[in-house]
């Protein structure tokens, strides 16, 4: 059911899933947030280069 879910979510265009719940994984607050920070460099180096486009997933959630 998972893995039906992550396809859909990929299919999704201009919505990126991240976190506790958007990638339905166990994580603790210091994994949460190192993962946003990290989500955020990459989020102002896609903005930047004009042609590139959010990922569904900053990290695989499979
Ligand atoms: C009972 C419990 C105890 C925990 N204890 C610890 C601990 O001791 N140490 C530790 O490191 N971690 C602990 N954790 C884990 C930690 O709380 C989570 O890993 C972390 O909070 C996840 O952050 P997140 O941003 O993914 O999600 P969340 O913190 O759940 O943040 C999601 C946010 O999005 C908001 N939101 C949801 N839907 C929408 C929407 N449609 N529009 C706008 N906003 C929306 C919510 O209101 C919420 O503010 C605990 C978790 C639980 C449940």
């Amino acid at each position: 059911m998972l893995e039906s879910y992550i396809a859909l979510a990929r299919s999704e265009k201009g919505v990126s899933f991240l976190g506790r719940l958007g990638t339905y994984r166990y994580l603790d607050m210091d994994v949460t947030i190192t993962e946003a920070l990290a989500a955020c460099d990459q989020i102002d180096n896609l903005l930047q280069s004009e042609k590139g486009t959010l990922p569904s997933f900053f990290v695989d959630p499979s």
